[in-house]
């Protein structure tokens, strides 16, 4: 019987195994792929997350790759409106590290063997689990029955394992499409993230390694066929800027906010998407997953060596981390209401919004609250 068995080899379930084998427990991971995914997502990793990866002894190797946003600026009609820094943030890392995330799972699979060689199984489907008290079980689709003392669900929005154990789970509610696609970086911005706020919708520009560019705008609906090229034409229509060379293909997704009602049921815990989907506007579902396997590693290591701590250590984990994933949708919805097409009088009081959270004290504490320093 293992101590813990984490279903979900994706960047949430992979920090939270080396989280635990550097505690000493007896981990293993179940993972559908046999190949990891190449679909770029999450791209920017803030200042607290660096220190979590430190711990793990992946920090270096990862700032070292990633490109480092220390400003983002944001514009309409050709105007800026404000400019927010992270130079001045109270930490090592005083910057958004900038790197895709399927490098940023290599450097966690790669860590996680090291740490714990052969410890993560790739093509083994999780299908049922079951709470036996004292101990759980997972079924897999082979018919293999595996024991642990507890299961992490770490396997994303469409958890079989949060069904499967019976945790309710809901729509928050704020539905928006967006497009996206890599372009070869122009220079135009340097390291800057910069949103451009215009009347038809935002625009999102954000530096990467190697040249490149992600570019995110808003859109009226999902436009899963829309190309690389009817994207850069919705770019220059809305802000006048020109993308370089694409690289890749553009890919259409629509923005959901759900939460589970709660993060444990007996032996089963909930982590990152699987517990909470925040919209990737202001780039924190992945993020917000990694604090919670930061959380829930020493709650596991006190439930393994202590069974009468078991119930409030796992407790403070849910109770804790459901109040943090509500505050991330909170801001993830105000990003969201931030860059709706808007005219008028609207467009104006959203631009004097703006320009006031860019002046000191405010921008300090929008700089903190991007960056989640209190999440
Ligand atoms: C377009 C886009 C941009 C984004 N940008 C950002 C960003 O900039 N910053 C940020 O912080 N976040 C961002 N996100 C969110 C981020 O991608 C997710 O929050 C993150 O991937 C969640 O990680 P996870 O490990 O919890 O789940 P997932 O990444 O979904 O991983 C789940 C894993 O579980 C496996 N699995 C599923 N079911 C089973 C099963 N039954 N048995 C075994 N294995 C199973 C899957 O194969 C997968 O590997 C973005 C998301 C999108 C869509």
């Amino acid at each position: 019987m293992r101590d813990v068995l984490i279903v979900g080899g994706g960047p949430v379930g992979t920090m939270l195994a080396c989280l635990l084998a550097v505690e000493g427990l007896d981990v293993e991971v179940l993972e559908q792929r046999t190949e990891p995914s190449m679909r770029s997502r999450a791209i920017g990793i803030h200042p607290p997350l660096l220190a979590v990866l430190e711990q793990i002894g992946v920090a270096e190797d990862l700032v070292g790759r990633a490109t480092h946003v220390e400003e983002g600026t944001v514009h309409c009609d050709g105007r800026m409106l404000g400019r927010m820094s992270f130079s001045a943030l109270p930490t090592r890392y005083p910057f958004v590290a900038m790197l895709p995330q399927y490098e940023t799972e290599s450097l966690l699979r790669a860590r996680f063997a090291h740490l714990r060689p052969g410890g993560l199984r790739g093509g083994v489907t999780v299908t049922d689990v079951r709470d036996r008290t004292d101990h759980a079980e997972v079924v897999t689709d082979a018919g293999e029955i595996l024991q642990a003392r507890y299961v992490v669900a770490a396997d994303g929005a469409r958890s079989r394992v949060r069904e499967s154990a019976g945790m309710p789970w809901t729509d928050v509610g704020g539905r928006q499409t967006y497009l996206m696609c890599d372009y070869a970086d122009t220079g135009m911005h340097g390291d800057t993230a910069v949103l451009y706020f215009e009347r038809g919708g935002v625009v999102e520009s954000f530096p990467l390694p190697d040249g490149t560019r992600r570019w995110v705008a808003i859109t009226d609906f999902l436009a899963p066929h829309a190309s690389s090229g009817e994207l850069a034409d919705i770019i220059r229509h809305r802000t006048g800027a020109a993308v370089g060379e694409p690289r890749g293909v553009a890919s259409a997704f629509e923005v959901q906010q759900r939460r589970a009602h709660g993060l444990v049921r007996g032996r089963v815990a909930l982590v990152g998407d699987a517990g909470h989907q925040i919209s990737p506007i202001g780039g924190q579902g992945m993020n917000l997953g990694w604090l919670d396997a930061a959380e829930l590693a020493p709650a596991l290591a006190r439930a393994v060596a202590d069974a009468d701590a078991a119930a409030s250590a796992l407790a403070a984990y849910s109770r804790r981390r459901m109040r943090a994933a509500r505050m991330a949708m909170r801001q993830a919805g105000f990003n969201m209401s931030m860059g709706r097409p808007v005219r008028g009088v609207r467009l104006v009081a959203r631009n004097a919004l703006v320009r006031t959270l860019a002046v000191p004290p405010t921008n300090a504490l929008v700089a903190r609250a991007f960056t989640m320093r209190w999440l």
